[in-house]
């Protein structure tokens, strides 16, 4: 290692961390050696060795009372802090008083080893700049480092002096979202004063910020308003608690006496929490849980929703606050951006959407990156990087319009949204729509309506020699890249063999032209509510299709032990006949196929009723339909 790397922006996060820099034009998000974009924010010491991120977060259930978690919300505060003594009865690990500083006390092989949260933080952030070198091949030492717009002196001191002790040189701490609002180049290029709400949903915090942006450079964080204990690992408590109460009617056992069943339950749950994101229904596989018990079950988002409906809606009343506290208006807020990893969950968009009156967002640099994004633009904007490339970053050079692929019914679905920022490179998981299909084709399409028929076809390859599955079980990550010269790179690769296929669409191949695009946006605004049917309606098609599906799989699974060989017959044959009827009307209305769905219901209900009572069902479980 030579020469020095270029400086790096680094989310120091309650639960998650996140390192960028920004190089060759472009900022870079940068993986950690198990190839994650994001690093859990824990740290472990153990009889042998010192593990940081995931190594650490892995072994938490084994080693409860050395596994640290949660040190943002000690720094900067004296023990008596009445917020650190909440905190404390929450955590599993000890922390004392030391002259009225808080210290985390663990054994460290064989010895008991006091650590202040600085020092803590401290080993986070060099474990981020650690990242940063492998992948730079040079020294990392200027940085900036974020923290939430609420964090007073004392805290900001604080994360300074772990930097220090990383060996960091931190060039500025600047606010998270601040650090956001730069990520999307909302400081260039506008007149006058601009509001931004920046809506921040994290792992375990909860930040609404408002934001005023004077003449493109000066940021005022006009209010801020929140919930420190609301986030995605709240989320992920439900979904345990819902799993939990599954396995215990099927296998009479309770998780929750087992600490290690329990954390390998909630890893699972976490992950299908990602996954239905981006599908509508994911599958729980976790071998031998519990006493050699396997448990295998499916959640669908609709369900996960319900779980979470109450926890999502208690954002809403914050964002009023922090908009009262700002004394501003829904109306006066120019731009909401979506920060934090829980804002991909679509249901916590839409709400928002909703509550700004189907407001575009601004959701496209990944929401869990965006402050690292943010952190390393404005680490080179510091270090003075006069490159041109940085400059036409900056200039607001946007995707006029949204880019996407085809999605089952004829939808479009986006994987970079109109007003992105370039150069870009976004990721979407998609799966396949029927059972054991070896191929999908990837349709790209640019515009703003729900039905790419109504959108500009830009290109079309397939992927092939996908290995035989159930239908939505293979992950297709389909990865959208544009450069800083606009060339989109499409490519799609399945998960399960590595195997992929790419396309590569020039600026000037079939894009649509200024006038063209302006119309288009136009359009969909025009067609909004027409677009909302048409989505619903298709919507409404996917649910009654799996329904069949699943009742089919079920009753096939189970054979002649149901020990009603005609009601068993009679619902499988309904269900075949819903699925051709689905075929024979691809336009049916949405209150047609809601008819169809009750009537197959009924057909099915006691069948379905009679299979779990059998209690010998130990394949999928069927969703109750709301
Ligand atoms: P922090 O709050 O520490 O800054 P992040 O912003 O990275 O952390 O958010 C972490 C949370 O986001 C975790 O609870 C994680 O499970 C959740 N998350 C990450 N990706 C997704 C996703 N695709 N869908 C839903 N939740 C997600
Ligand atoms: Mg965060």
């Amino acid at each position: 290692m030579s020469s020095r790397a270029p400086p790096v922006g680094i989310d120091l996060g309650t639960t998650f961390s996140c390192v960028g820099v920004f190089q060759a034009g472009k900022v870079e998000i940068i993986a950690n050696e198990q190839g994650s974009r994001t690093t859990p924010s824990y740290i472990a010491f153990t009889e042998t060795e010192r593990l940081l991120g995931e190594a650490a977060k892995n072994q938490a259930a084994m080693n409860p009372t050395n596994t640290i978690f949660d040190t943002k919300r000690m720094v900067g505060r004296r023990f008596d802090d009445a917020v650190l003594q909440a905190d404390r009865k929450l955590w599993p690990f000890a922390v004392v008083d030391e002259g009225g500083r808080p210290l985390v006390q663990v054994m460290y092989r064989g010895e008991t080893k006091r650590f202040s949260p600085e020092e803590l933080s401290g080993m986070l952030l060099g474990k981020m700049r650690d990242t940063a070198e492998s992948y730079l091949g040079a020294p990392v030492r200027d940085a900036v480092v974020t923290v939430p717009a609420y964090f007073n002196d004392s805290q900001r001191q604080a994360t300074k002096d772990a930097g220090a002790i990383a060996g960091l040189n931190v060039l500025r701490i600047i606010n998270e979202p601040t650090a956001a609002a730069l990520a999307y180049g909302l400081d260039k290029g506008l007149r006058g004063e601009r509001n931004v709400l920046i809506f921040d949903l994290g792992g375990g915090t909860f930040d609404v910020s408002v934001l005023t942006i004077d003449e493109g450079s000066l940021f005022e964080v006009r209010s801020t308003a929140g919930d420190t204990h609301l986030g995605g690992e709240d989320f992920d408590n439900r979904l345990v608690g819902y799993l939990a109460e599954e396995f215990r009617r099927k296998f009479k056992r309770d998780v929750n006496e087992n600490p290690r069943a329990l954390r390998r339950l909630r890893t699972a749950a976490e992950r299908a929490k990602r996954e239905l994101s981006a599908t509508t229904e994911s599958t729980i596989q976790v071998d031998a849980l519990m006493d050699g018990i396997d448990f295998y079950t499916k959640i669908s988002r609709a369900r996960f929703e319900e779980l979470c409906m109450d926890l999502f809606r208690s954002t809403l009343p914050l964002v009023e606050k922090a908009l009262a506290d700002a004394h501003l208006s829904k109306a006066a807020v120019h731009d909401v951006v979506l920060v934090g990893g829980s804002t991909r969950i679509p249901r916590v968009q839409s709400m928002l959407r909703d509550m700004f009156n189907g407001k575009q967002l601004y959701a496209s640099i990944n929401p869990d990156e965006a402050v690292a994004y943010g952190a390393a633009v404005q680490a080179a904007i510091i270090s003075g990087d006069k490159s041109a490339n940085l400059q036409e970053v900056l200039l607001v050079d946007v995707t006029p319009l949204s880019l996407g692929i085809e999605t089952a019914g004829g939808i479009m679905t986006a994987v970079v949204e109109r007003n992105t920022r370039v150069p870009c490179s976004l990721t979407k998981t998609f799966s396949t729509y029927a059972d054991n299909q070896p191929a999908v084709t990837v349709q790209i399409f640019e515009g703003e309506r729900a039905l790419t028929k109504d959108n500009n076809l830009l290109g079309t390859f397939d992927l092939v020699g996908i290995p035989p599955a159930p239908r939505g079980v293979p992950r297709i990550d389909v990865n959208f890249d544009i450069d800083a010269n606009g060339i989109l790179n499409v490519s799609a690769r399945d998960a399960s063999t590595g195997r992929s296929q790419a396309i590569t669409i020039r600026n000037d191949s079939g894009r649509l032209t200024r006038d063209q695009i302006e119309r288009m946006v136009a359009d969909a605004e025009r067609f909004r509510a027409q677009d909302a049917v048409a989505r619903e309606r298709v919507n409404e098609r996917h649910r009654l299709e799996d329904y069949a599906l699943a009742v089919k799989r079920a009753l096939d699974e189970v054979g002649s032990r149901l020990g009603d060989e005609g009601a068993r017959q009679r619902a499988t044959a309904a269900c075949d006949e819903a699925l051709m009827w689905l075929d024979a009307v691809p336009d049916a209305s949405k209150d047609d196929v809601q008819r169809r769905f009750r009537e197959l219901q009924a057909v099915c209900m006691p069948v379905m009723t009679r299979l779990h009572q059998t209690g010998r069902n130990t394949g999928p479980t069927i969703e109750e339909v709301e």
